[in-house]
């Protein structure tokens, strides 16, 4: 994410263009699809890691260039990536005519270094290969001078070539045949020819597999000077690839393009119809919900667990971050202001080893956000104070929500089980209650998801206590001591019409 609001403005109009064009967001889509991973390739490369493989997936990947350029030549928006995809011609015609098109992964062995490439390679591979004709037609020409119809010329790695004459036609072998193995039905003899063209053969097999890795070094080192360039190209590719991911999702998911608020104007959340990018994806029907938040805005967000609020301060969150990145949005309109910083605190962990008790590290988060946050800052508050006595717990949140109110004027957004909180509302002016409403028949409480203003005033713990499987005795005692401790029973079964506030969660 960014916070220059002109950076900003051309990622969004980039991912603009691409929304608002859909066959050259496929075509881009396709085309980066056959890039391989630009930046490790040049990394190996760079190392002398690479073998010809790698060599071949930079060209593949280099041959894509110009098509990419091609699709993105009309575009303005997507003009500076356009001159930053540098073709790299000299390298791709260099790979090419060097390296065989599917070479081996070994590089000792041959078959990385194309015909044609250099002369005196050329010449060793037709050495070796004029050898081999001659020992394939040594068989047909032995068995016509000697008679000898089953005479066989063969190749073994520890004699290396012979000719093979079984026992009963010892009699006919010529006097040139020198006896290089005993088997138990036949003896296997070489010729001084024989001899000579296999020296030949893998001589030159031999020189031509190392001038062979000679000369891939060679071109790799050649390629190697050019790495900065292609680490730039790696950067402008990964570029438009993440551009074009997010034209895809922002269509894909019917996202909105964000209006960012000038830079000098008060920073304002207003988001019309919000959702959470991911909760949406994984639930059968998503409530979106509208925010509202000024500069010293701090909402109190109150209301069932289970019920959304976590997920309603994260969308939000989600939106700004995305905003910021150049996204476009999960909502139906959204005005944003450029944020310096989003902090969060939320859940709960601890670091025993490092020190930090739960609610040790829950303060440490929450010292950090007291002193860094500005009236730019986005802060998500997801309970605080909940890891100690609900008094010193609701004096510290309380403590907390008049401090960001009244010194830092953070956008703050701060869901709370502590029902006291929300009489702050009646205090101070930036202070206002949102709440999650949930229904309730019988045993069964449905959440509604839609975040609406007010205060709430009952939690449903124990019901969600029972729906996650908390065995019935547990449930049906926690039902009984509620209803002792509050006086009645309000808190569990009262329904959750938006209640000014009670003193107490449960
Ligand atoms: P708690 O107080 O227990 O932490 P919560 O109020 O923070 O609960 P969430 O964790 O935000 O509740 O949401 C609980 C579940 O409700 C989510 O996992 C999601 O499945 C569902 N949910 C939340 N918001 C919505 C929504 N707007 N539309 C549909 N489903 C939602």
């Amino acid at each position: 994410p960014l916070v220059d609001r002109e950076e900003i403005e051309a990622r969004l109009d980039a991912v603009d263009a691409l929304v608002g064009d859909g066959v050259v967001r496929s075509d881009l889509h396709d085309r980066l699809g056959e890039a391989y991973d630009l930046e490790r390739l040049a990394g190996r490369i760079s190392r002398e890691r690479a073998n010809a493989r790698d060599l071949r997936a930079l060209h593949t990947t280099l041959s894509v260039v110009p098509e990419l350029k091609e699709l993105i030549a009309d575009s303005p928006a997507l003009s500076d990536h356009h001159d930053r995809l540098d073709e790299l011609r000299d390298v791709a015609t260099l790979i090419d005519e060097a390296i065989t098109t599917d070479p081996p992964m070994e590089l000792t062995e041959g078959g990385v270094i194309k015909q044609s490439f250099d002369d005196e390679l050329d010449e060793l591979r037709t050495t070796e290969q004029q050898g081999r004709e001659w020992v394939a037609d040594l068989e047909a020409a032995e068995r016509e001078r000697t008679g000898i119809d089953s005479l066989s010329v063969g190749h073994n790695q520890v004699h290396g070539y012979y000719i093979e004459v079984t026992n009963p036609n010892l009699d006919s072998v010529p006097d040139d045949y020198t006896r290089r193995q005993t088997l138990k039905n036949a003896e296997r003899f070489y010729t001084p020819e024989l001899k000579e063209r296999e020296d030949e053969i893998f001589g030159a097999a031999e020189r031509a597999d190392s001038l062979e890795y000679e000369l891939f070094c060679e071109v790799r080192e050649t390629v190697a000077a050019e790495t900065d360039r292609i680490q730039a190209l790696a950067t402008a590719i990964a570029e438009l690839d993440a551009l074009c991911s997010l034209a895809i999702t922002a269509t894909e998911n019917d996202y909105v393009r964000p209006d960012l608020q000038p830079a000098d104007s008060d920073p304002r959340i207003e988001i019309h119809g919000g959702r959470h990018p991911v909760v949406e994806t994984t639930q059968e029907e998503f409530v979106p919900n509208d925010t509202d938040l000024d500069s010293g805005g701090v909402a109190i967000i109150t209301g069932p667990n289970m019920s959304g609020k976590s997920t309603y301060m994260r969308q939000v969150a989600l939106c700004c971050l995305l905003a910021q990145t150049g996204s476009f949005v999960p909502a139906e309109a959204a005005e944003l202001p450029v944020l310096d910083r989003i902090f969060t605190r939320v859940g709960a962990s601890d670091d025993i080893a490092g020190g930090e008790s739960t609610f040790m590290r829950e303060m440490s988060e929450l010292t950090e956000i007291l002193h860094d946050a500005t009236d730019r800052s986005l802060v998500l508050l997801d309970e605080v104070g909940r890891g100690t006595s609900t008094a010193d717990g609701l004096a510290i949140a309380q403590a907390t929500t008049e401090f960001i109110h009244d010194e830092l004027d953070a956008l703050t957004l701060f869901a709370t089980h502590y029902h006291g909180l929300t009489d702050l509302a009646d205090e101070r002016a930036g202070v206002h209650n949102l709440h999650f409403a949930a229904t309730r028949e019988g045993d069964d409480v449905t959440f509604l998801h839609r975040v609406a203003p007010g205060a709430s005033s009952a939690s449903y713990g124990i019901e969600v206590a029972r729906m996650a499987g908390v065995p019935t005795p547990v449930v049906d005692r926690a039902r009984e001591v509620v209803a002792t401790t509050t006086g009645d029973d309000t808190a569990v079964t009262g329904d959750d019409a938006a209640a000014t506030s009670s003193d107490e969660g449960e």
